[in-house]
């Protein structure tokens, strides 16, 4: 087992910074996902800490042991990727069981490690099967099991169930998120997908143009972005931002929007006065974080109603609110119709607002 710590690490290609000043300490046996968009360095990073690339600057260690320098094969490490190569010719039992093979590991050693693997992943009755008698997430699990069966310290995974449908991808994060609760090893997984990180993670390192922009548990960073950048890429469907600006009405601050005004609270009054100098901010609030009737409520804003969409066990309304847009989830038994009027009030304390400058979250 191991626990990492990327330092200071920068990657270059070229000119190009992929990876800047990275600094993430990952706990043994903890679940920690990558998450960023295409193109922010997510890769980098891990083929930095399996050895696959130079690291430019910086430091990485397992433990108390710098690895900068280390190859791939002493770190250690079991990677999992989005295109597994098996071999067609071997059955899952020998292809489970190669790298085993290619480190001399004995025979019964390598039986009861693919066997205890297999049976983790419940593959155990096709251990016989090659490569083109099994179904996609069969091939994938087959695929996990080789990199389960090195019994490493530390599994990086870059993107290992991208390429499934969609619901053998949800059966498959149930799957991974169990397996690694149960061997306790140390996970870094690569993803794009929010939901993969959500519903896995102990923690999420979301990354944006090669700059980690936040480190927290899913919650933290679902509930509690640090800035408005964070606030789009994780949760869908997205939040909802409305651009105003701050404006003191009766001697309490108000979030000002075209289309009604809302008084902070409290607390939130007091961190912007204590640290905002700006008028202009962005309002954040999440689309299930929004109650929408057809009656008028005390304190509500209307809106008129643009669609309703019924997705199963919710429904989505798209609200426009002053010139803007604002899409709402509620029950679907909500009633409202296209072009009737609907109003609008927002969960204590839900809501977010960031600068509108730098898009750091104010709260
Ligand atoms: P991600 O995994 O998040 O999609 P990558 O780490 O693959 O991102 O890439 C980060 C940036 O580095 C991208 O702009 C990409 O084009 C660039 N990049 C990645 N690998 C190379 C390479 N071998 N040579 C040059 N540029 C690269």
């Amino acid at each position: 087992m191991a626990s990492v710590s990327v330092d200071r690490v920068w990657k270059y290609y070229g000119s190009t910074a992929a990876v800047k000043e990275l600094a993430l300490e990952v706990a043994d046996g903890e679940f920690v996902a990558v998450l960023g968009p295409s193109g922010c360095g997510k890769s980098s990073t891990l083929r930095m800490l399996a050895g696959l690339e130079h690291i430019s600057a910086g430091e990485i260690r397992f433990g108390s042991k710098r690895v900068n320098d280390l190859p791939p094969r002493d770190r250690d490490i079991a990677m999992v990727f989005e295109n597994y190569a098996l071999y067609p010719h071997k059955t899952v039992f020998d292809n489970m069981a190669n790298p085993l093979k290619l480190r001399g590991v004995e025979r019964s050693v390598i039986e009861d490690r693919v066997k205890k693997a297999a049976a983790i992943l419940e593959i155990g009755h096709l251990l016989e099967r090659r490569p083109g008698e099994l179904s996609g997430g069969q091939k994938q699990r087959t695929a996990i099991g080789r990199a389960i069966v090195r019994e490493p310290a530390l599994f990086l995974f870059d993107e290992p169930i991208a390429h499934l449908d969609a619901k053998l991808r949800a059966h498959m994060r149930g799957e991974l998120k169990l397996m690694q609760r149960k061997l306790g090893t140390t996970m870094i997984y690569v993803t794009h997908d929010q939901m993969e990180a959500l519903s896995m993670a102990d923690r999420i390192a979301v990354m944006n143009d090669g700059v980690l922009q936040q480190v927290g548990t899913p919650q933290q960073i679902y509930n509690h972005p640090v800035n408005a950048w964070v606030a789009g890429f994780v949760g869908e469907p997205p939040i909802n931002f409305l651009d105003g600006h701050l404006a003191e009405v009766g001697g309490r601050l108000h979030f000002t929007h075209g289309s009604f005004q809302l008084p902070l609270m409290p607390e939130q009054e007091e961190i912007v006065r204590s640290g905002y100098r700006g008028d202009k901010v962005r309002m954040g609030v999440r689309p299930d974080q929004v109650t929408i009737t057809t009656e008028p409520r005390s304190g509500a804003f209307q809106g008129r109603i643009l669609v309703t969409e019924p997705i199963g066990g919710d429904m989505l309304v798209d609200v426009s609110l002053g010139g803007d847009k604002v899409l709402v989830k509620t029950s679907p038994d909500f009633e409202g119709a296209m072009d009737q009027p609907c109003y609008l009030t927002l969960d204590r304390g839900r809501w977010h607002l960031f600068g509108n400058d730098d898009g750091v979250a104010l709260f």
